[in-house]
């Protein structure tokens, strides 16, 4: 007996979504493979919940095709598609205690008493609510009613798990709380999930990859850190990472046949594996640009090539923040415990060359090295 130990579970082929003259979703093309937990990450409104709906089965499919096992599913009803769903509203059933709730999709397929009980016992456990069981939804907390909803997605063994904001309504502790346990269950029993946030650092946390989404359009797909260290354009640099990543203008200057880079008048060497691009672009005419640096990629330091007046400090408990200006940029700027700085302070920065990024400034895309393109 053999397996194919990686396969794609799911695939997204070129599906797009039209609500009357809305395009909720525009060729959004993407798979994950088995095991694999893929997080939906983008702004309110960019097209997350109708691209889980359609690979529910609970909103049909405009254009394109969506593929699980290996199967185009278009046609598939939703009952019939073997895909078990939590919803961003925990949609429990108010009459019904806990684990009659948990219970239900079992009880329609007409298992025996006996397994629904183990198998009730053991999501419940896992999901900390076995205490609760016996109570109705109403008389237990927003945080139980959602583990009881993500127990009743989870107690099915489904192809795949699809979760739309399951932890939004829940306060910051629960919700840290229930991120770890999601991912641990998700982990240990090697399930396919599809979990669909706004929020940047949940995606981050959760997820093996991330989806990031604008306006329907797909904008990345990558690991966290993929995203975070290398962003194809400015809207996941400055989606993803908290606090943001700095982007400031950057001017690219020749002079005595050398290349600089200058963020207002202060400038510094260009990294050497940006030189042959940014040499391209400035013969044609192009030397402008953004720079991008994440704050704990910048350590203040004597010896420092970029200067500015400190605008304020800020002390965060385990690390402070120090923002910067320089001329009319605001540069935020990461620092270890212990350092303080008081307004108007003059400080000297360095910035970790491998970690600078650059943007083309009209189109937004981030400008690669030849090594990074494979030429
Ligand atoms: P997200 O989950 O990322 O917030 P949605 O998929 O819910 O985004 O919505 C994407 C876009 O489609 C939005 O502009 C939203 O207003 C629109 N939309 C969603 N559902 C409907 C619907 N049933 N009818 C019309 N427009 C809709
Ligand atoms: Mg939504």
């Amino acid at each position: 007996m053999w397996k194919v130990m990686i396969m794609d579970k799911l695939e997204l082929r070129h599906v797009w979504k039209f609500y009357g003259e809305v395009q909720a979703v525009k060729d959004l093309s993407f798979s994950c493979k088995e095991g694999e937990f893929l997080a939906i990450l983008g702004p309110s409104g960019c097209g997350k919940s109708s691209t889980l709906r359609m690979i529910a089965g609970i909103e049909e499919i405009s254009k394109g095709e969506i593929l699980l096992d290996g199967k185009v599913i278009n046609d598939i009803e939703a009952r019939n598609r073997n895909i078990a769903m939590a919803f961003e509203t925990y949609a429990l059933y108010p009459h019904l205690t806990l684990y009659e709730n948990i219970a239900f999709p079992l009880r329609i397929r007409k298992f025996p008493k006996s397994e629904i009980r183990e198998k009730v016992t053991e999501v419940a456990s896992m999901l900390n609510i076995d205490d609760v069981l016996d109570k109705r939804p109403s008389q237990v907390s927003g945080g139980h009613q959602q583990r009881t909803s993500l127990a009743r997605a989870l107690i099915r063994e489904a192809s795949i798990y699809l979760m739309d904001e399951p932890l939004s309504h829940l306060d910051t502790e629960q919700r840290t709380q229930l991120r770890a346990e999601i991912k641990r269950i998700q982990k240990l029993n090697n399930l396919t999930v599809i979990f669909v946030t706004h929020d940047q650092l949940e995606a981050l946390a959760m997820a093996d990859r991330v989806v990031i989404m604008n306006f329907g359009v797909l904008q990345q797909i990558g690991t966290p850190e993929g995203v975070y260290d290398y962003p194809e354009n400015l809207f996941v640099a400055d989606f993803v990472g908290e606090p943001a990543i700095n982007l400031v203008p950057y001017r690219v200057l020749h002079e005595n046949g050398k290349f600089y880079g200058a963020i207002h008048d202060k400038r510094f060497p260009i990294p050497d594996r940006y030189i042959p691009i940014i040499k391209e672009r400035f013969s044609s005419g192009k030397n402008e640009f953004i720079l991008g640096i994440r704050p704990m990629y910048l350590t203040v330091t004597n010896d420092g090539d970029l200067a500015g007046e400190v605008y304020v400090f800020e002390n965060l408990g385990d690390i402070g923040s120090l923002t910067v200006k320089i001329g009319d940029n605001l540069i935020r700027i990461e620092l270890p415990p212990g350092v303080k700085f008081e307004i108007g302070e003059n400080v000297r920065f360095r910035l970790d060359s491998d970690k600078m990024l650059i943007f083309d400034k009209e189109d937004g895309t981030r400008i690669k090295s030849y090594e990074e393109r494979g030429g």
